[in-house]
């Protein structure tokens, strides 16, 4: 039919219900996912020269430099268990990373799922957990006890990293990360937009039905 499509970026801000979206369609095109973070994290628990330079960055709170950021992906990309392709997330983060990705395997699309920095902060900020790691939501899942968890009875109380000014700052730096990243991708014609605002499901059902159209 037309273009397969089989190595995807995910791209969206946090609460856009990303992971969920990513679960669904890893499994309809039965393709792995390569999250950024757990490269990362694989390749700090192993003991090589790389692995520890990187780990040093991490330990000082620095971002890992472009050159070792993209030799780890792009290798990681290069791997056997891609070769039916990959949804991509948390990489490219800017426009040298993006470029070293085209000029490698390439990608088929981006698939953006856009929600406002208003949403984002509605369904972060009515966020409740208790020390259990129960989490309700002030609106979407209420607990039935109010202001105590009620599986187990502890406080609920709002995270530091889900207070506002802690979001707006994240939010404000994930639109400056993204918006060149957007331009580039549009420009080649490789931008999908979601409209994350929607109920979950339907978010689901409109990324299936785009892929079915386009990927079956
Ligand atoms: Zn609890």
């Amino acid at each position: 039919m037309s273009e397969k499509i089989k190595k995807i970026v995910l791209l969206g801000p946090q609460a856009s219900g990303k992971s969920t979206q990513a679960k669904g369609i890893i499994d309809f095109l039965d393709i792995p996912m390569i999250a950024a973070s757990q490269v990362l994290r694989r390749v700090v628990a192993k003991n090589t020269s790389l692995s520890k330079k990187i780990k040093e960055k991490m330990d000082q709170g620095l971002l890992v430099p472009d050159d070792q950021m993209i030799s780890l992906i792009l290798g990681e990309l290069g791997g056997n268990h891609c070769l039916r392709g990959f949804l991509l997330d948390g990489f490219p983060r800017n426009l040298n990373q993006a470029q070293s990705l085209d000029d490698s395997c390439g990608i088929d699309k981006v698939f953006n799922i856009e929600i406002s920095d208003q949403e984002a902060m509605k369904r972060i900020s009515g966020r409740r957990i208790c020390s259990s790691g129960h989490v309700f939501h002030l609106e979407f899942k209420p607990s039935s006890k109010g202001d105590v968890c009620d599986i187990c009875g502890e406080e609920l109380y709002l995270r530091d990293d889900d207070k506002e000014e802690v979001v707006k700052k994240r939010l404000a730096i994930y639109r400056q990360e993204t918006s060149k990243l957007l331009d580039h991708y549009k420009r080649k014609d490789k931008l999908v937009v979601f409209d994350g605002q929607k109920e979950i499901a339907d978010v689901s059902e409109d990324i299936l039905n785009y892929l079915k159209e386009h990927a079956g």
